[in-house]
């Protein structure tokens, strides 16, 4: 009786959990951080997802230790709206 009850769904009480790898998806200081196969529990009921509770620990660990990844991203205009812009602009 005890070992059915192990993976029985905490939201629901009817379904069973089981482990999928997700991906965790997350905003750290508004740089977004997505984290590929990450362990999740899924209500096979509800379909409510839990992460890992190890796995989240270690993202954070990781993420908190030195920040968010740089956030690299740079818009840039399409090449014919940039030079339209800077047709009249002499640079230096
Ligand atoms: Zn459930």
């Amino acid at each position: 009786m005890r070992e059915k009850d192990q993976n029985v769904c905490p939201h629901c009480q009817i379904g069973r959990l089981h482990l999928r790898l997700l991906t965790y998806v997350h905003v750290y200081n508004g740089t977004l951080v997505s984290v590929p196969n990450t362990p999740a529990w899924e209500c096979d009921f509800c379909h409510t997802t839990d992460y890992d509770n190890n796995a989240l620990m270690r993202i954070e660990a990781l993420v908190g230790q030195a920040g968010p990844p740089p956030n690299r991203h740079r818009p840039r205009p399409k090449p014919e709206l940039r030079n339209k812009h800077r047709a009249y602009s002499v640079e230096n």
